[in-house]
């Protein structure tokens, strides 16, 4: 599968950032696959204060090429709460940049990308995007595909496009062994075929966003583009805002960050996502006026 399968633009180099962290959102309570971050791995609960230094800007390098179309940005009211870490301090962080990631859609439209999934919330997620008729990109923890397959069924049937977000969640799995990452991917995969037969699982998100060479080149042998984001509002980070200032908070991340190429985050699992619904609820039409939203392409 070629890495430029999109657009030679899309594929940001090792110059651009490697965002870290990500999902690292709240565990439900019988998984645990948040919190190895960084700092103190509180209990269940509440997941991974994982800080969250965000790869730069959708376009951030020089290779993007955001279509000529005119980018309106920011619009009105909706005050961010708090200093969010939103968007570029391209400055490096801790991990080695990774080539072969994608960081934008390599062209005017706009994918949303929805992790840590499928989880109790992701009906009323699909609901919404039914309602609009916007397709995104679910990626997909291979324990929370056996809890919920009658969900990604829906997902699929919705026409949305998979991603495999590992096993359960190991922030670690890329420095592991290379028999280790494999097992992993495949069984995610497997485990998602078992529900969804032939659907097509073109993209590999590593949790956390901790991509190692080894793990993209794995997921790239097993026929997945890696996929990164440029677009992240946090929400994984119940740690720092909580209810309706989370949702705040998402509404005015998304709304001033996102450009035509953008790759969002967001969660629809791996913990209570009723801020992040109630953000899409307002996002949703908003968006779907400025930009063209796609699943990303299988
Ligand atoms: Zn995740």
């Amino acid at each position: 599968m070629s890495r430029t399968r999109l657009a030679a633009g899309a594929v940001i180099s090792a110059a651009a950032v490697l965002a870290i962290a990500g999902c690292a959102s709240t565990a439900p309570s019988a998984n645990s696959w948040h919190a190895s971050g960084s700092g103190s791995a509180p209990a269940a609960e509440s997941g991974g204060p994982i800080s969250h230094p965000i790869a730069g800007g959708a376009g951030s390098s020089s290779s993007s090429k955001p279509a000529a179309s005119t980018s309106p940005s920011a619009s009105a009211s909706a005050s961010a709460p708090a200093s969010a870490p939103a968007s570029p301090s391209a400055s490096t962080s801790s991990a080695p940049p990774v080539d072969g990631i994608l960081h934008n859609t390599g062209s005017g439209a706009v994918a949303l990308t929805f992790d840590d999934g499928p989880g109790p919330d992701t009906p009323k997620l699909l609901a919404m995007l039914r309602a609009q008729g916007i397709k995104a990109t679910f990626c997909l923890i291979g324990v929370n595909v056996q809890e919920y397959p009658k969900y990604v069924q829906q997902i699929v049937q919705d026409g949305h496009t998979l991603c495999n977000h590992t096993w359960k969640h190991d922030e670690s799995l890329g420095k592991k062994s290379a028999d280790t990452i494999r097992a992993d991917l495949q069984k995610t995969n497997d485990e998602i075929h078992k529900v969804v037969p032939n659907a097509p699982i073109k993209y590999f998100r590593h949790p956390g966003g901790n991509f190692t060479p080894l793990a993209v080149q794995i997921a790239s042998e097993l026929g997945m583009q890696s996929l990164g984001w440029s677009v992240d509002p946090s929400d994984w980070n119940t740690k720092k805002w909580s209810g309706q200032q989370m949702t705040n908070h998402i509404i005015s991340n998304v709304r001033n960050n996102t450009k035509p190429g953008s790759i969002v985050l967001s969660h629809d699992g791996g913990g209570d996502r009723s801020s992040t619904m109630a953000a899409y609820k307002t996002l949703l039409p908003e968006l779907k006026g400025k930009f063209t939203l796609i699943a990303m392409p299988v």
